[in-house]
């Protein structure tokens, strides 16, 4: 069985896209608000195809999103997976522990270094180390362990084991979102004492909310293989403008193109040799005009869906907006505003940095297992494929079990 469906527990049951007997539960949005309602039927008006699945035959079109929910609440991989497996003999879980490197035994990974509570540990491996850190953390652990550019780890007297790109290949999905008044409720007034109550009792209302509740794939190009561009719509002002960083004071309606494949390259790197700072990230977004070229058609088809009758029926303003449709102007406000979906990838890549058993190419019994393998940000959100990854990493690892233990 295909892994993604294998992982899957969608509630509308199984078809030939989707798992329904999987531990990671799968709904539909239990918030409702009329302005994303509003925000399908406008893209439906702009001529863009009703979709009630995104993960189903078609990616094109507009719809609600279903969600990685079970009753009304977020079902993590740590809800899905990690919990269900708490009470096995063979699995120990230290929290508030920070990694800080691999140890090696020759050319063998052996272990890992944490600091727990201002106290340094070692962890030893019996046959194998497994680094799931992230897309930022994994390729700074392998940094801090000697694993990278020759020259970018010697500059930090970092001693080199082995000269990989590790860092080289950050991609993400960037974004910008748009917003406008509107007298519509929406998310602002979510938070009171009644909408607890329904979260509580019955798992349904606005605090089940993922804030992004409906969206679309749009091909800004008509020569496209598939769609290049990631709609995300919330039923809130300025919430997902300006990074979230601002408070809305108003209702509102925010959406805004992602671009899905961008071809811009950044690179994650270490700051120092301390595994206490912060890597830093270099996105490098839109430094290829076709990624520039994607994100402005994408402005543009957001400003035509909010010109329709569904959604001009809710809109009393413009709030975040470029000043025209015109290149210069939206290239202007995305310049501006375009930050991260949150959806980094690719710095521990299959090919440069690890082999298709995600296996670090240069050293024995080190694997990494989380989106920094993937080789290009994948058309779409990445969590699901990330735990498709660790699907397929978890049957790559029970089929080489035969390694002898690491000698003591
Ligand atoms: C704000 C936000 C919103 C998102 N929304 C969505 C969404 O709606 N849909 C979607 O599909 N995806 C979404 N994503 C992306 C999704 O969460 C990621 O793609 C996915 O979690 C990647 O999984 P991972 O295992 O690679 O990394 P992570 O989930 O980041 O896991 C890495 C883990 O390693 C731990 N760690 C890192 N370094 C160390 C260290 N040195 N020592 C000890 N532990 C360490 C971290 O604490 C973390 O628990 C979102 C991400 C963010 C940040």
């Amino acid at each position: 069985m295909p892994y993604f469906r294998r992982s899957e527990a969608n509630e509308r049951g199984e078809d030939q896209y989707h798992g329904k007997l999987g531990p990671l539960t799968v709904s539909d949005g239990r918030s409702r608000y009329s302005l994303m309602d509003a925000f399908v039927e406008a893209g439906v008006e702009a001529g863009h195809p009703r979709n009630p699945d995104f993960n189903g035959e078609k990616q094109d079109g507009v719809g609600l999103y279903q969600l990685t929910q079970r009753n009304g609440m977020r079902c993590s991989a740590a809800v899905a997976f990690l919990h269900p497996a708490l009470g096995r003999p063979n699995l120990k879980v230290v929290t508030d522990a920070l990694a800080t490197r691999i140890l090696f035994d020759g050319p063998r990974a052996s272990g890992v270094e944490i600091i727990r509570h201002g106290e340094l540990q070692e962890i030893h491996a019996e046959t194998e180390v497994i680094l799931s850190a992230g897309a930022y953390n994994s390729p700074q652990l392998l940094l801090l362990s000697g694993i990278g550019p020759a020259s970018d780890l010697a500059q930090l007297m970092i001693p080199v084991r082995v000269d990989l790109p590790v860092g080289e290949g950050l991609q993400d999905h960037p974004i910008v979102v748009m917003s406008w008044h509107s007298e519509t409720e929406g998310l602002l007034s979510a938070r009171s004492p009644a909408n607890v109550e329904r979260l509580q009792r019955e798992g349904r209302g606005p605090l089940t909310s993922n804030a992004s509740e409906a969206g679309g794939f749009f091909r800004t190009r008509s020569d496209l293989e598939a769609p290049d561009i990631q709609f995300h719509a919330a039923p809130a002002n300025a919430l997902i403008g300006e990074e979230a960083l601002t408070r809305p004071t108003s209702h509102g309606v925010a959406f805004g193109p992602c671009v899905l494949k961008p071809t811009s390259r950044g690179k994650l790197s270490l700051r120092t040799a301390d595994p206490g700072s912060k890597p830093r990230i270099f996105h490098n977004f839109f430094a290829a005009e076709e990624d520039r070229r994607s994100m402005i058609e994408g402005v543009r088809i957001g400003l035509d869906i909010a010109a329709q009758p569904a959604l001009r029926a809710h809109i009393k303003g413009p709030n975040f907006v470029p000043h025209s449709p015109a290149d210069t102007d939206v290239w202007d406000y995305v310049r501006r505003y375009a930050y991260t979906t949150y959806h980094p990838t690719s710095t521990c890549a299959i090919g440069p940095v690890v082999d298709s058993e995600l296996k670090v190419h240069g050293v024995e019994r080190l694997r990494v297992v989380d989106a920094s393998v993937m080789p290009s940000v994948v058309r779409g959100n990445t969590n699901a494929p990330t735990i498709m990854i660790a699907e397929t990493a978890a049957d790559l690892i029970r089929s080489t079990r035969s390694p002898a233990p690491i000698a003591a």
